[in-house]
């Protein structure tokens, strides 16, 4: 009875720690903000985030009303040929934390209504998901990874489909 307990948990633990969250990689963000350009060459120029609560592609937060924020053009990691679809993404237009906790579904995007997409080792889509919430998304991203042909997934907003993090296998 012990041993089962022990199996049951085993198997579960190591799938959690198995995924990364990634927001636009650090490294990056940086390149992009001291070019003040970004990969479409459209000049960025810091805007005030009025309303807020739009998703950071930097750390994964909801904007503040008030924040700085640049608005900018960018491919997600993962994609390739047609399905290399770049669109409109905020990223605080200062450095910020970044993501800190990259083996959590981000706290803050978990209120969100997504899409889950996934993608193949070729970069084309392999399959997508709506989902209410970041706990329904977790398990649909846990679902996908069990494929073999799935080798990265995006989650998107409903409707306007922008990006805001991609996850992998860690
Ligand atoms: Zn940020």
């Amino acid at each position: 009875m012990t041993t089962h307990l022990s199996e049951q948990v085993a198997s579960e633990t190591p799938a959690e720690r198995e995924l990364v969250f990634a927001p636009i990689p650090p490294g990056r963000l940086e390149e992009i903000r001291a070019a003040g350009v970004d990969e479409a060459g459209n000049r960025l120029t810091a805007e005030v985030d009025a309303e807020g609560g739009n998703p950071l592609r930097c750390c994964l937060l909801e904007s503040v009303p008030g924040e700085r924020v640049l608005l900018l053009a960018y491919t997600p990691p993962g994609t390739r040929g047609a399905y290399a679809e770049r669109g409109p993404v905020f990223i605080h237009a200062d450095r910020c934390s970044g993501y800190l906790t990259p083996d959590r579904y981000p706290p803050a995007l978990s209120h969100r209504q997504q899409v889950v997409r996934a993608y193949d080792r070729d970069g084309a889509i392999a399959d997508g998901v709506l989902v209410p919430d970041g706990e329904h998304a977790l398990r649909v991203i846990r679902e996908l990874f069990a494929r073999p042909d799935v080798t990265i997934v995006h989650l998107r907003n409903v409707g306007y489909g922008c990006y805001n993090f991609a996850v992998r296998r860690g």
